[in-house]
């Protein structure tokens, strides 16, 4: 392929795909404010206004400062492609590194640079949705000290975590010859799996409180809809998730037999033990439909093909040139080949993206329907309303929007759904 012809297809990728999330992201917005003023007939008895309009309001903010987050990230991505952010981050760290560290220290370095810059380039979209549009919607619990020591946290985190397996990585790039993006795959696909593993019992806790669940007799009632759906987990936990955010949730982590579930706090406040117990039916609907699996054999397969895309791309010198930076003849161009990898990789993957959330509608579709099988449906659909009302997720959103974006869907089709004889 011609340099030129590379630079073409990724600047008409990333202006389509600009202007489609632009029209989707207005249409929606247009959609929530067009409705702001009237709860939908099916939801007009159990929802009052107040609460649609703030539904209405946060989904205006999110959307608004979206725009303007999507914008800086289409700049960013520029400035560190064509425009040469990433080939002079990588020349200087080349030439002052290189000789002393040697070829993988210089590579460990560049990848640890662009993390950094790229995330203090995006600080102040996190601080903003934190600190302004959570906050003034009453979503926000998380204090600067907080927010601090997280950072401190995940950056400590994320070394220990990640220098590793990107040392690895680059590694076999460099040493295993031409089928590099095979060994590369199985180390990341590993890796992976003792992410899994080590998450709930090591990483979690390092940012949040877990302790058994104290409530007997919701314990009983979980444990016995458990026994029910012949399912197993080593403990059930609750987290203080409302030390940082007033939204709510429940999930399973882990593997085989040490799975737990894990409440937060936030929803075990929020919910009545019949609507604890409907949720947790949902839940336990992924795990009997296998959409758990599923996503896990999903995920190896695309990372890959996104592997073996890389190892093709890797040995084009059209790749790097075509996307504003000069491979290098006397240094290795792994980390510089990964890095554009990532950063352009997404502008194409947005376009096949609505496929992925029509699936995992069809999955909560079904995980719905598992739970009105095993627990009551009545409850189901109350706490699912008290959620979205506490989230104030919007009762109207545009169609085409939900098609594009949506992994679950609308409160309307869900309770719609629920109702119908299954
Ligand atoms: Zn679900």
């Amino acid at each position: 392929m011609q340099t030129t012809t590379l630079t073409l297809i990724f600047v008409a990728a990333l202006l389509g795909s600009l202007l489609l999330k632009f029209w989707l992201a207005t249409r929606q917005m247009r959609h929530v404010a067009a409705h702001r003023d009237f709860v939908p007939a099916a939801f007009a008895a159990r929802v009052p206004l107040e609460a649609h309009q703030k539904a209405a309001d946060y989904t205006l903010a999110k959307g608004r400062f979206g725009l303007l987050a999507m914008a800086w990230g289409a700049a960013v991505l520029l400035g560190w492609t064509l425009l040469g952010g990433l080939e002079a981050l990588n020349g200087a760290l080349r030439d002052a590194l290189q000789p002393s560290l040697g070829n993988m220290g210089y590579q460990l370095a560049l990848l640890a640079a662009f993390a950094l810059i790229g995330g203090l380039l995006e600080l102040p979209f996190e601080l903003y949705g934190t600190f302004r549009i959570e906050q003034r919607f009453g979503f926000n619990r998380m204090t600067w000290k907080l927010y601090v020591a997280d950072l401190f946290k995940n950056l400590l985190v994320g070394a220990l975590i990640g220098l590793p397996i990107a040392a690895l990585i680059l590694w076999i790039m460099g040493a295993a010859g031409s089928l590099w993006w095979l060994w590369a795959w199985a180390a990341w696909m590993g890796f992976n799996l003792l992410i899994l593993v080590l998450y709930p019992t090591v990483i979690a806790p390092l940012f949040n409180k877990f302790e058994p669940l104290a409530d007997e007799s919701l314990k009983s009632r979980v444990q016995a809809l458990m026994a029910r759906c012949g399912f197993r987990a080593k403990g059930l936990f609750v987290m203080d998730g409302s030390r940082r955010s007033a939204h709510a949730n429940a999930y399973f982590t882990g593997f085989g037999a040490a799975k737990r579930v894990v409440f937060f706090d936030t929803l075990l406040s929020k919910l009545s033990p019949g609507e604890v117990e409907a949720v947790l039916a949902h839940e336990l609907g992924h795990f009997k439909h296998k959409h758990v699996i599923k996503r896990i054999v999903a995920m190896f397969a695309l990372s890959l093909a996104g592997f073996a895309l890389l190892g093709w791309l890797s040995g084009q010198s059209w790749f790097y040139q075509g996307l504003g930076v000069l491979p290098s003849v006397v240094a290795p161009n792994d980390a510089l080949a990964l890095l554009l990898f990532l950063l352009v990789a997404p502008v194409f993957a947005f376009f096949v993206s609505p496929l992925f959330a029509q699936l995992s509608r069809r999955h909560e579709f079904q995980a719905d329907a598992y739970a009105c099988q095993q627990a009551s449906g009545a409850d189901l659909a109350a706490a699912l309303l008290k959620l979205h009302e506490d989230n104030a997720a919007t009762l109207t959103p545009d169609p085409v929007y939900v098609r594009f974006y949506y992994s679950h869907p609308p409160a309307t089709e869900r309770l719609a759904a629920m109702q119908q004889p299954a």
